[in-house]
C-alpha cells in the first residue's frame, strides 16, 4: 500500500472520516450512508479505488490535512475583504453582532435569535439565491427524522428552522443540485462546512452552485440515538419517535434552560407528544459528550472558519436571561455585513454591536475543548498507539493532570456510549444504557470536581 492509502486506512480505521457526504460527488461509487450507531460513514474500504481516487478523497479530508487548511482557505476567500480583522480564533471577522429578529413569531420558531432563517430568507427573496440546502425533516415511515435537503420558499425555509442535533449528509443532495443548476446556500456544521468548501476547490461546477456558505457554532456533532435516547426515557420507544424539537423555548427560564418537545407513539401504541426540560432527561449534559462522532474530539475549527457568516447562542450575561433565545454573529464577508446591518436600519433585526472577544468568551467550553485542551487530547490518543492528524496550532501539553482526566474520561464516554447504547437496544432496555456508563460517568464527575477545585486553589494563591 503506497502512502495516500495508508493515510485513508489511517483515517477509516482511526474512525476519522466525516460523513458529509462530500466524498460521493468526488468519487463514482462512494456511498455516505448511516451505520448501526447512527453516524454517517462514507465506507471506502470495500471499494477497489485508483491511487487518484484514493487522493481525490484525501484532499477534500478534513482530517488527511492534504487539502488547504481552514486559515489558508478563509485569507483566501475572505483577506481581501474591506476592514477585515484575522482573529486567532474566530478567524476572518468583518463584523460581530448580538441580537434577535424584531418579529416575535419568527423569533419563537428557531433556536436562538431566529437570525439563521432571517438571513436565509433574504438570499431568497433578493434573488441571490434559488435555494437553501440544510436539515430538513424528512417526510415518510422508515425515514429518519432529518435530512440534508433543499428549501426553494420563504415557507419551507421557515418551517425547516431550528438546531437538529442530528447528523446529516450531503450525498444525495450535492449530486442532486449539480446535476439540476441553481444557486444555493449552504447551512451546516464546521467539517462539514470545510469539506464542502475543499470539494468546491476541487469542482468549479460546485463552487458555482454554492456561493453561500452559513455556518453553524457546533459544541459537538451527535449521532442519530442521541434523539432515540431522549424518547426512549419518555416512553417512546426507539424507531417511534416522529419528530423531535431540541429547543423548546421556556418562557421563564434562562435561553440556556431550553426543553426538548418529543412526538412519538407508547409501547401501547398512545400518541405521546410532550416537552420536558432538557437538562431533566438523562445524557444531555454536553460535557458527558454522550453519543457525541469521533471528529468532534479531533476539529480545532471551533468557530466554522469557512463560513461566510457564523450563527451561535449568546450564552453571555446580558443576554441569558432572555428565554426567547439570542444569537452571536461572525459576518466574514461585507455583502452579508450589510444586509443584516440594513436589516438592523429597517428595525426588523436588532442587533448590538460586540467584540469578536465577546464572541469566544461566549463559547469559552467549546473554545477550550477546541483549542486549549486539544493537544491533551491528542497526548492521550498517541499513547494509545493511535493515529492523530497534523495540528494547526502550539501543541504543547499545558492542562493540569486533573484536566488531562478529564479530557481522557470525556474520549472514552463518547466512545463508549454508542456501544452503551447499541447494548441498551438489543436488550430492549434504556436502564442497560445509564448502567453501562456508570462507572465511566461517576470517575468523570469525580475527576471533573478535582479540576475545578484545582484550578480555583491556584489561583487563590496565584
Ligand atoms: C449539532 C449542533 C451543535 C451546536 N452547538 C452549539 C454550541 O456549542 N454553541 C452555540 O452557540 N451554538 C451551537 N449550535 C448552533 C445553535 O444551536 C443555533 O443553531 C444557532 O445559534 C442558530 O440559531 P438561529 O435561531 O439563528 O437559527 P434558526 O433560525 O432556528 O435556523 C437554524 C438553521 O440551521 C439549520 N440547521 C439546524 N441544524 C442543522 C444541522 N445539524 N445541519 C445543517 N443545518 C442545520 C436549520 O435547518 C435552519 O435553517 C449548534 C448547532 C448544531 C446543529
Amino acid at each position: 500500500m503506497n502512502e495516500a492509502g495508508r493515510l485513508m486506512a489511517s483515517l477509516v480505521s482511526s474512525d476519522l472520516v466525516v460523513g458529509s457526504g462530500v466524498f460521493d460527488v468526488m468519487v463514482d461509487g462512494v456511498k455516505t450512508e448511516f451505520d448501526r450507531r447512527g453516524i454517517p460513514v462514507s465506507d471506502v474500504s470495500g471499494l477497489s479505488l485508483s491511487d487518484s481516487d484514493v487522493r481525490r478523497l484525501l484532499s477534500v479530508s478534513a482530517f488527511s490535512r492534504l487539502g488547504m487548511r481552514e486559515d489558508a482557505l478563509a485569507a483566501r476567500l475572505y483577506g481581501s475583504e474591506e476592514g477585515a480583522r484575522v482573529d486567532p480564533v474566530a478567524g476572518h471577522v468583518v463584523g460581530a453582532y448580538a441580537g434577535a429578529v424584531s418579529d416575535e413569531a419568527l423569533r419563537a420558531s428557531s433556536s436562538s435569535g431566529g437570525l439563521t432563517t432571517w438571513l436565509l430568507g433574504e438570499l431568497l427573496s433578493s434573488g441571490r439565491i434559488d435555494g437553501v440546502i440544510h436539515l430538513k425533516q424528512s417526510r415518510g415511515a422508515g425515514h429518519p427524522l432529518f435530512e440534508y435537503g433543499v428549501s426553494r420558499t420563504l415557507d419551507e425555509i421557515r418551517s425547516d428552522a431550528k438546531t437538529k442535533y442530528y447528523p446529516g449528509h450531503l450525498g444525495a443532495t450535492l449530486p442532486e443540485v449539480l446535476a439540476g443548476g441553481g444557486r444555493y446556500a449552504l447551512v451546516g456544521i464546521p467539517s462539514v462546512l470545510y469539506e464542502a468548501r475543499l470539494a468546491c476547490e476541487a469542482m468549479p461546477a460546485l463552487s458555482e452552485r454554492l456561493p453561500y456558505f452559513v455556518g453553524l457554532i457546533c459544541g459537538h456533532q451527535k449521532s442519530r440515538h442521541y434523539a432515540d435516547s431522549l424518547g426512549w426515557q419518555v416512553g417512546i420507544d426507539p424507531g417511534a419517535l416522529e419528530w423531535i424539537d431540541f429547543r423548546v423555548k421556556l418562557p421563564e427560564r434562562r435561553a440556556s434552560a431550553y426543553g426538548t418537545r418529543l412526538v412519538g407513539s407508547a409501547a401501547d401504541g398512545k400518541p405521546v407528544d410532550i416537552t420536558v426540560p432538557t437538562s431533566e432527561l438523562y445524557g444531555t449534559d454536553w460535557g458527558l459528550g454522550f453519543f457525541k462522532v469521533n471528529f468532534s474530539d479531533y476539529a480545532d475549527d471551533v468557530l466554522n472558519e469557512t463560513a461566510d457568516v457564523v450563527f451561535g447562542d449568546a450564552w453571555l450575561p446580558q443576554y441569558l436571561d432572555d428565554s426567547r433565545g439570542t444569537n452571536v454573529v461572525i459576518a466574514r464577508t461585507n455583502e452579508l455585513k450589510e444586509l443584516l446591518e440594513r436589516g438592523r436600519a429597517s428595525r426588523e433585526l436588532k442587533l448590538d454591536d460586540i467584540d469578536v472577544a465577546d464572541v469566544r468568551r461566549s463559547q469559552a467550553g467549546l473554545v477550550r475543548h477546541g483549542r486549549e485542551l486539544l493537544p491533551t487530547r491528542f497526548e492521550y490518543l498517541r499513547s494509545r498507539g493511535e493515529f492523530v492528524p497534523r495540528m494547526r496550532y502550539d501543541g504543547r501539553q499545558k492542562a493540569s493532570l486533573a484536566r488531562r482526566h478529564v479530557q481522557r474520561m470525556r474520549v472514552k464516554m463518547a466512545r463508549e456510549s454508542h456501544s452503551a447504547f447499541l447494548g441498551a437496544l438489543e436488550s430492549r432496555d434504556f436502564a442497560v444504557f445509564g448502567k453501562s456508563m456508570k462507572s465511566l460517568t461517576r470517575e468523570y464527575e469525580l475527576s471533573y470536581r478535582a479540576a475545578g477545585m484545582l484550578a480555583q486553589l491556584r489561583r487563590r494563591f496565584a
